[in-house]
């Protein structure tokens, strides 16, 4: 993978937290709006402007700096001469309204926050998955078999739902947002392991994803990798705009797309939710998760 890629998934989980700050810092609208995000080297002078300009950013890894602006910002045009050994045009993200969202017959669900990290860090993968059919080269074809396992309680602040770092495809929530929400549409869930203890922690669920969406991604402007070693192919790059159409079983609620997504070493599956769900989730108030809309 590129040093400029590695960086933009390292980045990823940082990125979709600043993204949520920056969300709620007043540039809400009406309409669909296109954030976009970069991550510069931090020079004095960029950070002067951006603090000018009351954007939110933090530094990170190189030295480099990471925030999200959306297109029509004022400060644009002060900040695009920064931006000269950055992605031209950033990574991409649109924010929905929320009359669309609740148009929607299917949301891609994503976190707007990563908590922590998969235990043992150095080798949580073949602790928690069946690796005997997954590519070493594309990190395509893994199968839970164990449960997730976490340092400690989780700290959920005021959220109630969470991802750790590194794994994209799954959604963890305290008891009571299981109870109340997830539950009830039939979603089951698995126990989250101490790892120091091997006993079950008692504030976190795992969301027990156990179906798949029933329609192939299909559409003109997706990009894909094949591995050159299994052949296997993933979706990779990222759009704005809606998620491409798939559906899920009907009274499905949560499931993943068939496909997998993701670039080099990595690959995830999106996570897909029904309308049903999303409505449970914003009637209830639960914290920590963000949408897009399924085409
Ligand atoms: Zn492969």
């Amino acid at each position: 993978m590129g040093t400029q890629l590695t960086l933009l998934w390292k980045l990823r989980p940082l990125v979709v937290t600043l993204s949520f700050f920056v969300h709620s810092r007043g540039f809400k609208q009406d309409t669909v709006k296109i954030f976009h995000r970069f991550f510069p080297v931090a020079s004095k002078s960029l950070l002067a402007t951006l603090e000018q300009h009351g954007i939110a950013y933090e530094t990170f890894i190189d030295d480099r700096v990471c925030f999200d602006i959306p297109e029509g910002h004022p400060a644009w045009d002060a900040i695009v001469p920064f931006l000269k050994d950055a992605e031209p045009e950033g990574i991409p993200r649109t924010v929905f309204t929320k009359k669309e969202l609740a148009a929607a017959r299917f949301l891609r669900l994503e976190p707007s926050w990563h908590h922590g990290y998969p235990q043992p860090e150095d080798d949580y993968r073949r602790a928690t998955y069946d690796l005997s059919e997954c590519c070493e080269a594309c990190g395509m074809g893994y199968t839970q078999n164990a449960p997730f396992r976490m340092k400690s309680e989780p700290k959920w602040g005021s959220k109630q739902v969470l991802q750790l770092n590194w794994v994209f495809d799954e959604f963890f929530s305290t008891p009571e947002a299981y109870r109340t929400v997830f539950q009830p549409l039939g979603i089951d869930s698995l126990p989250v392991i101490h790892h120091k203890t091997g006993r079950p922690l008692e504030s976190v669920v795992q969301l027990k994803i156990s179906t798949w969406t029933t329609t192939p991604i299909r559409g003109q402007k997706l990009n894909w990798e094949t591995c050159a070693v299994c052949h296997r192919k993933k979706l990779t790059g990222d759009q704005s705009g809606m998620f491409p159409h798939v559906t899920l079983p009907a009274g499905s609620h949560l499931g993943w797309t068939r496909e997998y997504i993701g670039s080099g070493l990595v690959a995830w599956h999106a996570v897909i939710i029904s309308a049903a769900l999303y409505r449970s989730l914003t009637e209830y108030g639960v914290k920590g998760v963000s949408f897009t809309v399924v085409e």
